[in-house]
């Protein structure tokens, strides 16, 4: 038998249960920075972060039930995406809610890549992700990272953390305070 790495004491499994390589907080925090990128400066950029979060964070419903398989493939991203896009736009329209014409379409792209985000980081650990199911049965993979381990989650923090950065580097929210107070 291999002999334990320092990374082994640090897996994030859920004791008993099923374990998840990526903690579903993680992919939430990188959805959200995410959507805040895709929102950029417009009205309702913080709606954007909040689709981008709910796109990291919904995967991994399937967790009790073809794990990694019914909603870590392209056409369940594809196809929520979509619902997200239509909800949004009937209930701007019911609420008569004032958000430019366009803003449907950039919550939907926000929830579109948070949820792409953590099918493309599920597919860096050892067990992949079944990105073609049902059409193909086979797992798709990257394997950079062990399943279960401290790195991808380290890694995932650094990435939501370079995204946000990118996107506090593009509008910085204080200042806007400045001008409104000023
Ligand atoms: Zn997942």
């Amino acid at each position: 038998m291999r002999q334990p790495s320092l990374l082994d004491s640090f897996h994030f499994v859920s004791r008993g249960r099923c374990s998840r390589a990526l903690k579903r907080s993680v992919h939430a925090f990188i959805g959200f920075a995410a959507g805040l990128l895709v929102g950029g400066a417009s009205p309702y950029t913080l709606l954007c972060g909040i689709a981008g979060f709910l796109g990291g964070w919904f995967p991994d419903y399937d967790l009790r039930f073809r794990h990694r398989k019914l909603l870590h493939n392209v056409f369940m991203l594809v196809l929520s995406s979509y619902i997200v896009f239509y909800l949004v736009q009937e209930a701007f329209r019911r609420l008569r809610i004032g958000f430019p014409g366009e803003a449907p379409l950039y919550i939907a792209l926000a929830f579109f890549s948070g949820w792409a985000l953590h099918i493309l980081l599920d597919a860096t650990t050892k067990r992949g992700t079944y990105l073609l199911w049902p059409l193909y049965g086979k797992p798709l993979r990257i394997p950079i990272f062990r399943s279960s381990s401290f790195a991808a989650n380290f890694v995932g923090i650094g990435l939501g953390m370079l995204l946000l950065a990118i996107w506090l580097s593009q509008n910085n929210p204080l200042e806007k305070l400045a001008v409104i107070n000023g």
